[in-house]
């Protein structure tokens, strides 16, 4: 428990800073952002096309960093949670662009699954569902160095009445050695890795009154979202 405590402390602690840090980032952004607006209307009037192409790539990048600080931002801080009846189909909907811009980098193909006719409501903020999901396709994509599959499965557990979603994987699988620490803060096994991504899923769900949990062996791994209907 002493552990537990002393890891959530830190957690906490690298939030603030990273808190902080994300909005030093951002304040200077949004004057780089305007000042090329001006440069940009510049450049168009006196036809430098070529020129006003180079301020509009500038411009997408720099949306870019700002949304990555933003999400950042959103998974550090202490959140306010805003719970709604929110459609699942429309958060991943939201959330597929990226998703599929991040497998395809990676040589990874996405299929969603629905085993259901109707699309249920659940319970849930659905920014924070929305993190929950990147986080763990993330991983998925991750996991598949070569390139595979990825699939989204939305279904429902009739017993327990709640609505689950699985991410499923075809990557090398977890260790049980390994398995046992993932949700850890801080616990990576990759180079570049936070091993906060399965902590703050998991802080989240609890939240929303949902769960996690995980099945893996070696033809992959699949997380598997339960999320309260409504
Ligand atoms: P990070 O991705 O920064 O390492 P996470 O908390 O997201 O942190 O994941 C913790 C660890 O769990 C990973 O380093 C990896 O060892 C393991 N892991 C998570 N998802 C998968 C997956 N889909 N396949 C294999 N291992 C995984
Ligand atoms: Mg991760």
């Amino acid at each position: 428990l002493e552990k537990q405590v002393r890891r959530n402390n830190r957690l906490a602690t690298i939030g603030q800073i990273a808190a902080g840090t994300a909005h030093e980032i951002r304040n200077p952004l949004t004057s780089i952002k305007g000042f090329l607006q001006v440069i940009g209307h510049k450049l168009r009037e006196n036809n430098q096309l070529k020129e006003h192409g180079y301020i509009e790539i500038m411009q997408r990048e720099i949306s870019r960093i700002s949304n990555l600080v933003g999400e950042f931002l959103l998974l550090s801080k202490p959140r306010d949670v805003h719970l709604r009846t929110v459609n699942v189909c429309q958060v991943l909907k939201e959330i597929l662009p990226l998703i599929k811009n991040e497998a395809l980098l990676h040589n990874v193909t996405v299929n969603i699954e629905r085993r259901l006719s109707s699309l249920p409501m659940v319970i849930a903020d659905g920014e924070l569902l929305k993190q929950v999901f990147l986080n763990l396709c993330k991983n998925a994509i991750e996991a598949m160095r070569d390139g595979g599959l990825l699939t989204i499965r939305l279904g429902l557990q009739e017993p327990e009445n709640k609505f689950v979603v699985d991410i499923v994987d075809a990557g090398p699988g977890i260790p049980s050695h390994v398995l046992e620490q993932i949700f850890d803060p801080f616990f990576t096994t990759k180079e570049n890795g936070t091993g906060l991504g399965l902590p703050i899923c998991k802080q989240i769900l609890n939240e929303f009154g949902g769960r996690i949990d995980v099945t893996s062996d070696e033809m992959g791994t699949t997380f598997h979202v339960h999320l309260p209907l409504v």
